[in-house]
């Protein structure tokens, strides 16, 4: 089968109405820190039903600035899952914390609640606990917070959702990022995720304390706010920096990016569970693992459409159908490698066989191209792709090659 066209993994929606709004912040007065910032701020906040969002540029930015606001230092442990993009372990170690993951679940491939309390357990008898988890809604599918949160009152840790994946998705029929099994959340911008602003990315918390500390951190630690002055207040030119901040603002350019597209986030976030199901309902007879149903109270916002090959009904491996998808053009990809396998994380003492679930899932995995603007028939382009490889045992990539050197 040729392909006429290269089907991407992800790609961003971007309207007229988007490119008139970042032209008419072109056109203002003001490139960042004008308007456009806190009324993103505000659509945010209104969207997640959440006290306050701050603004940042990057989802990154968002979680450094998270972790200092809950007071996480040196010395400090804070732990999340393997299964996630490295920054949300490296936001820890920014400041000085120390890092280890929690193995996930075979199911959800989020953090595991049983593996979560086992370490618990055992963390709280050599004593040394976590002061913070970090939840990772991997591919828009929430963590189970009810039960992550009933933990953390009876072990005394803060929480940070890593919402980069999830924002239009809910959880208990209340929108992500709503905090109300958390400190704080974050969300990402990144054009691959659910709306984009290029890069940026934003926390939401219902803590005013912890909104206004990660304001200060995200500009410098500088404060204008006269009722806050240390110093007497010198005259209009006066500010004061209070603490070693950032520049981690984003821009009224982006802002009004972002304006724009959450417009459109639910239309997004049904169009990507629309497609989901489509790959559900084309593919379910193959020797593939499916994304898990959510509960009914819940709802991805499915950034990501991931399969396992199912080893044991198929001699294919991840790498020969990965390999032979992208040969036709299709923009197949890999979620996550575990981040304690990252040369890095090695050198600070994790190995191989510190996570079997995470491990086992990363060489099974594959995450298919999905994104609003995707068309049914590229989808059904793709399932037929799948099944023609895989329902064809005389074709794999190994035996092709050999037959045709
Ligand atoms: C994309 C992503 C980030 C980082 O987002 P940026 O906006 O690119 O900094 C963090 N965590 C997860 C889980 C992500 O997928």
């Amino acid at each position: 089968m040729s392909r006429r066209h290269h089907i991407p993994y992800g790609r961003q929606d971007v309207s007229e109405e988007d490119i008139a709004a970042v032209v008419e912040v072109l056109r203002s007065d003001w490139l960042t820190q004008g308007p456009a910032v806190p009324a993103f701020e505000r659509a945010v906040a209104e969207y997640c039903d959440a006290k306050h969002a701050v603004a940042v540029n990057s989802a990154t930015s968002a979680l450094h600035i998270a972790c200092l606001a809950l007071g996480i230092g040196k010395g400090d442990l804070v732990w999340t899952t393997p299964n996630t993009f490295v920054a949300s372990a490296n936001c820890a170690r920014y400041c000085g914390a120390d890092v280890d993951f929690v193995d996930i679940d075979p199911a959800t491939y989020n953090l595991s609640i049983d593996a979560l309390a086992e370490k618990l357990t055992n963390a709280k008898a050599k004593g040394r606990l976590p002061k913070l988890l970090i939840a990772v809604h991997f591919a828009g599918r929430s963590c189970d917070m009810e039960e992550i949160h009933k933990l953390s009152l009876k072990y005394g840790f803060k929480i940070i959702e890593d919402a980069s994946h999830a924002i239009g998705g809910h959880y208990q029929h209340q929108p992500i990022g709503h905090c109300q099994y958390s400190d704080i959340s974050i969300f990402s911008f990144h054009p691959v995720k659910i709306i984009t602003t290029a890069e940026g990315g934003m926390a939401t918390t219902n803590s005013t304390e912890l909104a206004n500390r990660m304001k200060l951190l995200r500009s410098h630690g500088i404060t204008r706010e006269k009722t806050e002055f240390i110093h007497s207040d010198q005259g209009a030119w006066h500010y004061e920096q209070h603490l070693l901040g950032f520049n981690y603002r984003m821009t009224d350019l982006q802002a009004a990016l972002g304006l724009s597209q959450i417009q459109r986030l639910d239309t997004f976030v049904a169009r990507r569970n629309q497609l989901a199901q489509m790959y559900s309902d084309l593919l379910c007879d193959l020797p593939l693992i499916l994304p898990a149903k959510s509960s009914p109270d819940s709802l991805s916002s499915f950034h990501l459409y991931v399969i396992l090959i199912d080893e044991d009904r198929t001699k294919f491996s991840r790498r020969e159908l990965f390999e032979n998808l992208r040969e036709q053009d299709i923009g197949v990809n890999v979620h996550y490698t575990p981040v304690h396998l990252q040369p890095y994380y090695r050198e600070l003492g994790f190995k191989s066989g510190d996570f079997p679930m995470a491990e086992s899932y990363a060489n099974k995995n594959l995450s298919l191209p999905l994104f609003p603007s995707m068309n049914d028939a590229d989808l059904v382009s793709v399932a037929t792709c799948l099944r023609s490889i895989l329902c064809e045992p005389s074709v794999s990539k190994d035996y092709h090659d050999a037959y045709l050197s």
